[in-house]
């Protein structure tokens, strides 16, 4: 929502920005008249008209609105017919101007009685966090802390109490201690990982320095990050802050591509009051840099930029495979509507006329963002398993990789291959076997925090991305991951007793190697774990000593394909 403070700024950038517009196009007019065949003057009187056509989030504008576009209109006809204006173009162009510098004078003095209201409720903008301890002291100290940092706190002092807090209504964000009278954080964490929506919960285990916490176990209940006693509040604010951002921002990066000031600030404020990300630019070269660096999920696009169209860099967008899908809407005048046919060419989505109404613009930025969204889902995700697919985690590999080249962040990779599984479709079907895997699709999904990716790599050939560990603590996780799926029965779908396994092969990220090298490493280790008969996870590093295997060889055949 626009409150009267966001009012008030847009209006005071508004009349900043007018002020030295007049005076430049209070001296165009002059050019005009002494020469007036200068191209010049009339594209810089267009521009200025322009965009007194586009005021929007001003109140009483309609006026200002409505003269501008005249003027804009008759800029625009002199500009494509070439000649020189007549004497009485001039007048009428100066007469606009007149009425044009009139309503901004109106409005610079209506503005100064504008009375802001009261300031929006805190609470509307506060996340619901429920914080689990069972120490009475450190509970009161940390609640207090947190809504002091923002936080509407719910508390509970076991898992019993927590559980039922969860049921009653989802939190955005869970600090759990973990060593709890009825149990651990992590078992609370886990369960609600496994829920409908639980991913979307920031989940955070806090335990005393010596307490020993499992990074493997943590990992496989899901947790985003843990924190040790004493807490840091303000850090832990600034974490839960940041990830609940992270968590929030996924399908609703808006870049608006804007030269206007006033009309930047006005979409801005309109998008993040909608807890949209938002990122701008003001031309074609920031439009680049802002492109690979935001990643939008949707562009906001004006047309008129200076030296360059909307439609153009629109174009250059659907060239590139990220943005083939990228929904686009393009921001115009009236006076310039007669461009529809442009922005469908150039592969735009829709075309909404300047000043923008949020009535308007809102609905169709959430339509185009739910429809782009679904369809990312089905180029991004496999159609059996519903993880990502080969392409889509290829992406998440590059960035993890380009990751290690900025910092120290490690991830590994580990693959997966389900173990004599043509046994299982000749002995079951085909439809069995594709049962089995779905089953082993969503162990995985529901055993990585949601940060980590999980893909169908190909065929019975699944993927992890684990962020954050080294290959040691990897080849661990893969080799519970790896004990848990080959305890598990499949009755419902093969004989009660019938167990299936699969091996792995787990690398760590290195910062010299390109992406396929790394894919290689891990591919090398899963054909170890099979040569060395199956049901196990190997390392690549030294594969000697990093295997974790159970006794039971279950065949001595070579991996195959
Ligand atoms: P191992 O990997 O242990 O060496 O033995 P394997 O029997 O799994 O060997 P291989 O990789 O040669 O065979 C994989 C089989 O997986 C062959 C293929 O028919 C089957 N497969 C691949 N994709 C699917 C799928 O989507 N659904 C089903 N049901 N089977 C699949
Ligand atoms: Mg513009
Ligand atoms: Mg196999
Ligand atoms: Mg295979």
């Amino acid at each position: 929502m626009m409150t009267a403070e966001h009012t008030a700024l847009l209006l005071a950038t508004f009349l900043e920005e007018a002020a030295q517009r007049l005076a430049s196009m209070r001296e165009d007019t002059l050019l005009l008249e002494t020469s007036p065949g200068s191209r010049e003057a009339v594209e810089n009187l267009l521009r200025g008209f322009h965009s007194f056509a586009g005021v929007s989030g001003v109140p009483g504008a309609e006026l200002l609105v409505m003269v501008a576009s005249r003027g804009e209109h008759a800029c625009r006809r002199l500009a494509s017919s070439g000649d020189a204006p007549a004497a009485a173009d001039l007048v009428r162009l100066r007469n606009l101007l007149d009425v044009v510098t009139d309503e901004v004078g109106g409005i610079a003095t209506r503005g100064a009685v504008v009375v802001p209201s009261r300031p929006e409720p805190r609470s509307a903008r506060e996340h619901d966090l429920l914080l689990i301890e069972d120490n009475p002291l450190q509970r009161t100290w940390l609640a207090t802390e947190l809504r002091q940092h923002g936080f509407a706190v719910r508390t509970a002092s076991n898992l019993a109490e927590a559980r039922s807090e969860v049921l009653a209504r989802l939190p955005e964000a869970i600090v759990a201690d973990i060593c709890l009278p009825d149990g651990s954080g992590l078992e609370l964490i886990a369960a609600i990982r496994k829920s409908p929506d639980g991913a979307s919960v920031v989940a955070v285990a806090a335990s005393a320095l010596d307490d020993f916490i499992d990074k493997v176990d943590a990992i496989r209940a899901g947790i985003d990050f843990y924190v040790e006693k004493p807490v840091d509040a303000a850090t832990l604010a600034a974490r839960l802050r940041s990830s609940i951002k992270a968590r929030r921002a996924t399908g609703s990066r808006i870049l608006c591509v804007e030269d206007d000031v006033h009309q930047t600030l006005f979409l801005r404020t309109l998008l993040e009051g909608e807890g949209y990300e938002v990122t701008s630019c003001r031309n074609g070269e920031e439009f680049q840099v802002a492109l690979e660096e935001c990643t939008p999920d949707l562009v906001l696009m004006d047309i008129l930029l200076p030296g360059v169209s909307g439609y153009e860099l629109a174009r250059f967008a659907r060239q590139q495979d990220d943005f083939r899908a990228t929904p686009i809407i393009f921001l115009t005048t009236e006076g310039a509507i007669d461009a529809r046919l442009d922005a469908t060419l150039a592969g735009g989505d829709d075309h909404l006329v300047k000043p923008i109404d949020p009535a308007v613009l809102l609905p169709v930025v959430r339509a185009r963002l739910s429809r782009a969204k679904l369809l990312r889902q089905s180029l991004d995700c496999d159609s059996l398993t519903g993880l990502l697919n080969r392409a889509a985690f290829s992406r998440r590999l590059s960035a993890a990789s380009a990751a290690r080249r900025k910092s120290d962040t490690a991830s590994a990779l580990v693959l997966i291959d389900v173990d004599h599984f043509k046994a299982v479709n000749d002995g079951y079907g085909h439809a069995a076997g594709d049962a089995v895997l779905i089953s082993l699709a969503s162990l995985l999904r529901e055993r990585v925090r949601p940060s980590d990716a999980v893909c169908r790599f190909g065929g019975e050939e699944l993927a992890l991305l684990i962020h954050d560990v080294t290959e040691a603590d990897a080849i661990r996780l893969a080799d519970r991951l790896r004990s848990e799926f080959a305890a598990l029965g499949h009755g419902a779908i093969l004989d009660e007793s019938r167990r299936v396994t699969f091996s792995a092969g787990v690398a760590s990220v290195d910062d010299a190697s390109t992406l396929d090298a790394w894919i290689a490493r891990a591919d090398r280790a899963l054909y170890e774990a099979k040569r060395r008969g199956r049901n196990r996870a190997v390392g690549a590093s030294t594969p000697m000593l990093r295997t974790v295997a159970p006794p039971v060889a279950l065949s001595s055949q070579a991996r195959g394909g």
